[in-house]
């Protein structure tokens, strides 16, 4: 076995960095959870069933496009497929992260979408968060409705599970992770006051315009 790159050592490195930081932040909790990058044709992806406490570079596997591991690695996390058709569908991004954050389960088990409660709900990509139907965990059925549920945006919400977000790098799907969370907060003590007001398509469309020129853009 030839000797891991140091570009493959960050990427890998990255991975266990997210996993720890979700932990802490309370985004995933016990061995919930797990986060992808691309790596040539394949994935780098964690491993199952390990808590992020115990995760090294060297407990990250590396699953070919053909969905083969190297001898002696550990098994993939059982949501491999879904990490590996998501990227497959999204050349321009790179990394995907899935947890179980509180608030975003509560809608998921309520298979309710995050609605445009607020303008940043805009930065997943669509003027809502939508939910993937129900399937079993770690089924290629899962992975097929997360994929055609995510349509082209950059999150969704999983029924009856989780949460679920890619991004160019593991730190802008993470911060997007992050903000699903933050969005299904709100909408859900909107939803407790019992007036939620959503903004409509053309005040997102407004949102869509004013994020282009949004930043230290020149
Ligand atoms: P893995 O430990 O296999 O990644 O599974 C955790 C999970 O969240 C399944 O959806
Ligand atoms: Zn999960």
């Amino acid at each position: 076995m030839t000797a891991p790159q140091s570009d493959e050592m960050q990427l890998r490195a990255g991975l266990v960095r997210v996993m720890k930081k979700m932990a802490a932040s309370g985004l995933n909790r016990g061995t919930s959870g797990n986060a992808s990058v691309r790596f040539g044709d394949g994935i780098l992806v964690t491993p199952s069933g390990i808590v992020p406490d115990l995760l090294d570079e060297d407990s990250i596997v590396e699953v070919a496009a053909d969905g083969t591991t190297s001898p002696g690695a550990k098994r993939p996390s059982s949501e491999w497929r879904m990490h590996q058709r998501i990227l497959e569908k999204r050349p321009d991004m790179n990394a995907v992260v899935h947890c179980h954050s509180r608030h975003a389960t509560i809608l998921a088990c309520s298979h309710k979408p995050i609605a445009a409660i607020h303008y940043m709900v805009g930065v997943t990509g669509g003027t809502e968060v939508p939910v993937a139907p129900y399937e079993v965990f770690g089924t290629s059925e899962l992975a097929d409705t997360v994929v055609a549920s995510l349509d082209g945006r950059l999150a969704c919400l999983m029924a009856n599970h989780g949460q679920i977000a890619l991004g160019r790098n593991l730190d802008h799907a993470y911060a997007l992770a992050e903000e699903v969370e933050e969005q299904a907060a709100v909408y859900y003590g909107t939803l407790l006051i019992g007036e939620p007001h959503i903004l409509s398509d053309d005040q997102m469309a407004e949102i869509f315009n004013q994020f282009r020129g949004y930043g230290q853009k020149r």
